[in-house]
């Protein structure tokens, strides 16, 4: 989880991204809250600190951080887009009461192999859905 703005900055750069003040502030979001967010949970907190903020301009931003590998885009409620900044692969939990998405780190065993049924994998996206510990617990 990086914060600093001087970090920022430098993941912005190694990346290939000019660090305007809005991409940073999008970026810290994304760093800090490792809540799968969609734009409008983005958007809604950082128009806070620039109030002079687009929803046109986060999602150009989204949609720069995705191609040059920054977050990976997450379609996982089949309404909705949610970003990702663990670009690892890695599966997915939702939560059908809270709606909340975890992180599941299991190894998949065709992934380690690179292939399926002879067919090369390049990327993996699993996802389970049911009711998290959490409403498990608060029942
Ligand atoms: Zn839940
Ligand atoms: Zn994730």
């Amino acid at each position: 989880m990086v914060s600093n703005m001087k970090k920022l900055k430098e993941i912005l750069e190694a990346a290939g991204i000019k660090p305007t003040y809005e991409r940073l502030r999008i970026l810290k979001y994304l760093e800090e809250n490792n809540n799968h967010p969609t734009i409008n949970m983005i958007y809604n907190e950082v128009v806070n600190d620039i109030p002079t903020i687009s929803k046109t301009t986060v999602y150009n931003a989204l949609n720069l951080f995705v191609e040059k590998g920054l977050v990976l885009p997450l379609i996982i409620t089949g309404t909705e887009l949610r970003y990702d900044r663990n670009t690892k692969p890695h599966h997915h939990f939702l939560c059908e009461k809270c709606g909340k998405i975890y992180d599941i780190d299991i190894e998949c065993p065709y992934f380690k192999k690179g292939y399926v049924d002879g067919h090369k994998i390049t990327e993996l996206h699993g996802y389970f859905k049911g009711i998290c510990k959490e409403c498990l617990k608060s029942k």
